[in-house]
């Protein structure tokens, strides 16, 4: 069976291909073609979670499953956070054909999945971007957003200044964009037009009432029903957008802290970011509106990422 290895996969996964990928399987996702049953989360110890993400690109089509580790305190060590394997079976007779390095898959299709959603709900002329959090998926979000708008600015913010400046530097270098590290969250979101939280923070970071009129933001840092990174205000002002609606419904965790506090019922939920793709529900409405995309990560964008890089040859 074929390995297709980190290295391989940093190489071949880029932004310009992974991002149409995502979006057609978003748009899949939400018109019911992909099948997937909701991920299953065997917690190991505090911090320490083994996950199961089976499902199908479509009836006819490739399927697969990941399988990964996600510890907490991985970045300290230099590690990726999420460790493990992306199994691929081919539709036809179906064999198993390759397994795939799937720490790399999930840093790019993630941020990739972010940047669809914010091609689609950010203001045309969104510039200033802001990150919370210094770790991977801050790199690959920097990187994916700069793809769908014109950046003039990214502001950076870590709980470890250090990290933040170091982080603002070399992305600074590679986007060849202006940086500036905010010592607050809060005035690192305050003039910002788009804003991604993606810290493996577990208590909110980051207030509503600071986001700015006509702001979009991406919620990823929280990808099961536990950890938060924003308050419930961040929930009930925004215009607020999932992946998947059901996913949302039992394991986005703001959106379920929001619904116990009362504050909110499953209709807050506008649509999937595949409806809006597809025309089916109207996205931003207005150039003050504050627009919320919901990340929990679906293995639809790990399988179409993986058959794309195991049948294109290049
Ligand atoms: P990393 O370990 O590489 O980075 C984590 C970042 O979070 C670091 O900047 C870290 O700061 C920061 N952080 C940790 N604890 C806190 C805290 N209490 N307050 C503020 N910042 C904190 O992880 P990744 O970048 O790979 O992942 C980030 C998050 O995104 C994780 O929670 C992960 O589970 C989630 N994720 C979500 C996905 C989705 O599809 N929605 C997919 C993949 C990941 P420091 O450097 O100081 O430790």
């Amino acid at each position: 069976m074929r390995y297709i290895d980190r290295d391989e996969i940093a190489r071949r996964l880029t932004y310009e291909r992974c991002i149409p990928i995502v979006r057609e399987a978003m748009i899949a996702f939400s018109t019911g073609e992909t099948k997937q049953l909701l991920r299953a989360i065997l917690p190991l110890s505090e911090g320490r979670m083994f996950g199961v993400m089976p499902g199908a690109l479509g009836a006819h089509k490739p399927f697969g499953a990941k399988i990964l580790s996600v510890f907490k305190d991985n970045g300290l060590k230099g590690k990726q956070s999420h460790q493990g394997v992306v199994l691929l079976f081919e539709p036809d007779g179906g064999e198993p054909v390759c397994l795939l390095h799937a720490g790399e898959i999930t840093a790019i299709r993630t941020a990739a999945a972010s940047a669809v959603a914010t091609d689609v709900l950010a203001r045309k002329d969104a510039k200033r971007l802001t990150i919370l959090g210094t770790g991977e998926q801050a790199l690959t979000h920097a990187r994916a957003i700069s793809k769908v708008r014109k950046l003039d600015t990214l502001v950076v913010w870590g709980r470890s200044s250090e990290n933040a400046r170091k982080f603002a530097d070399e992305i600074g270098d590679e986007l060849n964009i202006e940086t500036v590290v905010a010592p607050t969250t809060r005035v690192a979101v305050v003039d910002a037009d788009i804003v991604c939280t993606v810290t493996s923070s577990l208590e909110p970071i980051l207030e509503g009432k600071w986001l700015r009129t006509g702001a979009h933001i991406n919620l990823v840092g929280s990808s099961y029903a536990g950890p938060v990174e924003v308050d419930n205000d961040t929930v009930t002002r925004t215009r607020f957008f999932v992946d998947s609606r059901e996913g949302v419904i039992a394991q986005g965790a703001e959106f379920l802290n929001a619904k116990k506090a009362g504050l909110i019922g499953d209709d807050h939920i506008v649509g999937e970011i595949g409806e809006v793709l597809a025309g089916k529900v109207e996205g931003r409405r207005s150039a003050e509106e504050i627009t919320a995309y919901k990340s929990l990560g679906h293995i639809v964008q790990d399988l179409a990422s993986a058959w794309a890089l195991y049948v294109e040859n290049d």
